[in-house]
């Protein structure tokens, strides 16, 4: 692996937007301009949310806009073995234990006295959700063997410990996170995005993580289930977001968020995106994101979100 082996990641529960393509973008240029590999990587896990016609929509954009990878992709729904192995080896090493309580419970329950965990919601993949607070860590066997007995429905979570993770992100700085008890397994008996993602990357020898910075709350999550799974951790770059002209996260309601909303040609469009990036003297159209290339430096990207959308 080189250290500038980089991936997209999207889930294909809809359409790409802007942001996304531009997060695309990004890792496509941090992992090409130095020589690395690209991978693309369909997380397609959630069953319920997952088509596969969004996985073809998302191929044909990134494939518009002239972005390219060197495998072809994975599906993430094909790779359960590999979580089942990583499952297996966190409760060989005792870091597992069931949880039975209901999103209302958690959400009822008082927060843990952690201080970036607790204090806001952590983002992960499928949304964001509260720091655990340990409702079912000290339930005794004979209580879990009773309610496995009784068929209540539950998630695996993995034992943090309450430990503090630190880590220097490319375009953040350095950044702590207290890691709380998240799952690692749905009741659904899906495996959890925190957990796929680090197995993948992994498996997938990738250097350098390039994404948006919705996911950089996640990052201590993975860091310790990396160690804990003496895995390589990766290098970290969280992007910040787009937003809509009305400061909201770029969402359809913007309009043209989309590539196919977008009248203009998907030159234009990359034009667009590499403004944002803080290529100054981007060209109103950029044929291929290759012409990027030579004038990328990470130092310039955005530390700060930046403003998209309207009409294309
Ligand atoms: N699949 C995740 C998403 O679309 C991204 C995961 C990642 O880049 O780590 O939000």
């Amino acid at each position: 692996m080189s250290a500038h082996d980089g991936r997209f990641a999207p889930s294909p529960t809809g359409p790409l937007h802007l942001g996304s393509l531009r997060t695309a973008l990004v890792a496509w240029l941090f992992a090409r301009a130095r020589g690395g590999r690209f991978l693309l990587r369909i997380e397609d896990l959630d069953p319920q949310r997952s088509r596969r016609e969004f996985e073809r929509s998302q191929i044909a954009d990134l494939t518009v806009l002239g972005l390219d990878w060197d495998e072809p992709p994975v599906r993430q729904s094909e790779r359960g073995h590999l979580y089942e192995q990583a499952l297996a080896s966190l409760e060989r090493a005792g870091r597992l234990y069931p949880c039975f309580c209901t999103r209302a419970e958690i959400r009822e329950a008082a927060s843990a006295p952690h201080d970036e965990v607790a204090a806001g919601a952590i983002a992960s993949g499928a949304g964001t959700e509260r720091a655990y607070p340990g409702t079912c860590a000290h339930l005794s066997a004979a209580e879990r063997r009773s309610r496995i007995g009784a068929g209540r429905p539950f998630a695996l979570r993995v034992r943090a410990g309450g430990v503090r993770i630190e880590f220097d992100d490319r375009l953040l700085g350095r950044r702590a996170g207290v890691v709380d008890d998240f799952v690692v397994r749905r009741a659904d008996g899906v495996p959890a995005y925190q957990l796929a993602v680090v197995v993948d990357d992994a498996a997938q020898d990738v250097g350098e993580v390039v994404r948006g910075n919705d996911l950089a709350a996640s990052t201590p999550r993975q860091i310790l289930l990396g160690r804990l799974l003496e895995l390589p951790i990766p290098a970290y770059a969280h992007v910040p977001l787009v937003l809509g002209p009305d400061g909201a996260r770029l969402a359809k309601r913007h309009g043209a968020a989309t590539l196919a909303d977008r009248r203009e040609p998907p030159p234009a469009t990359l034009a667009l995106l590499a403004h944002s990036l803080g290529f100054a003297r981007a060209r109103a159209s950029v044929e291929t994101p290759g012409e990027l290339l030579a004038a990328f430096d990470p130092d310039l990207l955005p530390r700060e979100p930046s403003i998209l959308g309207g009409p294309g």
